[in-house]
């Protein structure tokens, strides 16, 4: 499954220098968790807290992550909902207010390739829902 520290290194190439601090302030006994935690750290940091996807057991949770996790990218957040389409995934879209802002420098690439790759480490579980 995905764990919290392939999430954070994913979020940010540099987290791996800060995963103690994130493990303090998460706490114990976080591994069960069923529904996705925003935590806002001390260093200024955001972080998702998910079950591991192997062990989530319900549409809730996919939900959750895909609407919420353009959010937990702090620079996107001036140009969340100016997208031309609901429900933009932010990766592709004519239109979209994040790829314009990334065009235009105002996000670094390599944040939204971070985003990219969340993106397709959640794709399983959009499929698995599609399914259903
Ligand atoms: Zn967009």
């Amino acid at each position: 499954g995905v764990g919290k520290s392939s999430i954070l290194n994913a979020l940010d190439t540099d987290f791996h220098l800060q995963v103690g601090e994130v493990s303090t302030a998460l706490g114990r006994g976080r591994h069960t968790t069923r529904h996705v935690e925003l935590h806002r750290l001390s260093c200024g940091a955001e972080v998702v807290d998910t079950p591991g996807f192997s062990s989530f057991d319900g549409a809730e949770l996919n939900l959750e992550l895909k609407r919420r996790l353009p959010e937990t990218f702090r620079e996107f957040a001036p140009f969340l909902g100016q997208c031309r389409f609901v429900g933009c995934s932010h990766t592709r879209e004519k239109g979209c207010a994040v790829l314009e802002a990334l065009r235009k420098g105002d996000i670094q690439k390599s944040r939204h390739d971070s985003y990219l790759r969340l993106c397709e480490e959640l794709k399983p579980l959009q499929d698995w829902q599609e399914k259903k």
